[in-house]
């Protein structure tokens, strides 16, 4: 039976003294943890939280993440994962529409969270990770060492986690996700990557985000491993801890392998622990994968997931082939094809969308029926994005359905653009989106990072001359200091929009 709290209760007996996470310096073994969970979860179940509750999570990457998300899982309860830097608006319409019953926080969201608790009926308990006035913490319910609790029954079906999806319009909907779900993926990608339990995973990933949560959280505690928490992403920090701490694994987004691929003091000997590095959440441009892997000497293997997948489906596998510029092959147990717009398998190399089939697709959107058949259709899952797949089954990410440019009635894929663009040796980022054009639809504009070296409008679009078809060569470059990013360094092209 796939369930994440029981992977905890078996790494904790079979491996109890080895440590579980290290966070600033400090070790703390799988028995440790699970004593943590356990009073935690005690404390919890005393205060009425339990099966079929909801509880939302508001905490950055620290060791309080771990315990209380284990917890939660412990009682039987969901976990409403958030990102701790949400307006109290976002933060406000999430708990209301997951009935959160409980919330556990950073202490600096005290203030808000003690108004919102007068608006939400749902909304019972409130516990924070530092001291917040009388206010509840988690260290004080670890403390009570409580240990009295009727552990529910299990099933792998159960609701594990409800993850809200910055939808495009309107507000952010909930993927709902069973423990099935969730450590399937885990394990998919923990048999992927041979995870043994001395390996040692770096988490700077926030693990509110599903790719951190699998890669990161659950996938090591399924297997022993050791997690290496860090709270945020910061270049230099993060090699000290590859080096210091010995990682052997390493995931990120394409932007954090941008930032380390920039840094004059990093080498190779940084990397030596190093066995694997996995990329996914955004395309990684080409350019920058050999850039990385020639100055570092690692490998990064390119994946790719969504939310509502939990979210690997396709990955490049550390034996057999890697092919750069593609997503890899399915994942064990999973299924990814290319339709038409009929829901017919288009001939392999041609452009569709991608849909999933697999034990890691979501049990559907919260409350939201009419979403949720749009979106699983025969337990197929759209997932609105193109891709071709060539004849060995390798899947290709051609780009977000919704970010294709259209000039003159031809289609332009922003990141075929960006792919040439990162070719340029002055420039460290680019974005491409479109803009209305009077005489041609659409337009292309590419927003540009440089490096310290001068470049031109006209620099930038001779480069590309030679490279792409006229209708795609960028009509505008913007030079821009940095390009705008989510809390995971995903690069936001809607706020390029905006
Ligand atoms: P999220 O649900 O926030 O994890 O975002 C999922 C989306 O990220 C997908 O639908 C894709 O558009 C994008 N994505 C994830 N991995 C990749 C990848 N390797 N290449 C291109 N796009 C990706």
């Amino acid at each position: 039976m796939y369930h994440l709290n029981e992977n905890l209760k078996r790494s904790a007996h079979n491996f109890p003294d080895r440590p579980a996470y290290v966070f600033q310096g400090e070790s703390t073994t799988y028995a440790e943890l699970d004593q943590q969970v356990e009073f935690l979860a005690a404390s919890l179940a005393k205060r009425g939280i339990g099966k079929g509750d909801a509880v939302a999570l508001l905490v950055d990457n620290r060791p309080h993440f771990v315990s209380a998300y284990y917890a939660i899982l412990r009682v039987g309860a969901a976990v409403v994962p958030m990102n701790p830097i949400y307006t109290p608006r976002e933060i406000g319409y999430i708990l209301s529409n997951s009935k959160a019953k409980a919330v556990i926080a950073l202490s600096a969201l005290e203030p808000v969270l003690s108004e919102l608790k007068d608006q939400l009926s749902d909304l019972e308990l409130l516990i924070y990770t530092e001291v917040a006035g009388d206010a509840l913490t988690v260290d004080q319910l670890i403390q009570e060492q409580e240990t009295e609790y009727d552990e529910p029954e299990r099933d792998e079906n159960d609701l594990a986690v409800i993850l809200y999806t910055s939808g495009t319009t309107g507000q952010p909907k909930g993927a709902m996700l069973s423990h099935k779900n969730m450590d399937s993926n885990a394990e998919a990608m923990g048999t992927l990557f041979e995870l043994e339990p001395d390996d040692r995973m770096v988490a700077v990933l926030p693990m509110f985000h599903v790719f951190c949560m699998t890669v990161c959280l659950n996938g090591p505690i399924r297997s022993g491993a050791t997690i290496l928490i860090v709270q945020r992403f910061h270049p230099v920090e993060v090699v000290n801890v590859l080096r210091d701490q010995k990682a052997s694994c390493f995931a990120g987004v394409p932007t954090m392998y941008n930032y380390m691929l920039q840094l004059p003091t990093a080498t190779r000997a940084d990397f030596a622990t190093i066995r694997v590095c996995c990329s996914g959440g955004a395309s990684m441009p080409v350019e920058l994968l050999h850039k990385f892997e020639e100055k570092y000497g690692v490998k990064i293997m390119e994946g790719y997931g969504l939310s509502e997948a939990a979210p690997a489906t396709a990955f490049n596998p550390i034996r057999g082939t890697r092919k750069p510029g593609s997503v890899g092959i399915d994942l064990p147990g999973v299924i990814n094809k290319v339709i038409d717009p009929e829901g017919n398998e288009v001939p392999r190399g041609e452009v569709g969308e991608l849909v999933v089939f697999g034990p890691n697709v979501m049990l559907g959107y919260l409350g939201l029926p009419e979403e949720t058949n749009a979106a699983l259709r025969n337990g197929w899952l759209h997932t609105g994005d193109l891709a071709r797949m060539d004849e060995e089954g390798y899947v290709y990410i051609v780009d977000r359905k919704k970010d294709m440019i259209l000039v003159d009635g031809y289609n332009v894929y922003p990141r075929e653009v960006e792919e040439v663009l990162y070719q340029h040796p002055a420039i460290i980022e680019a974005a491409v989106i479109g803009i209305p054009d009077e005489v041609h639809g659409e337009a292309v504009k590419a927003f540009v990072a440089l490096k310290e070296i001068a470049v031109s409008q006209e620099d930038i679009v001779a480069f590309c001359t030679d490279k792409l078809a006229k209708y795609k060569i960028p009509r505008q470059v913007e030079f821009v200091a940095e390009l705008p990013k989510n809390s995971t360094g995903k690069i936001l092209r809607r706020s390029l929009r905006n």
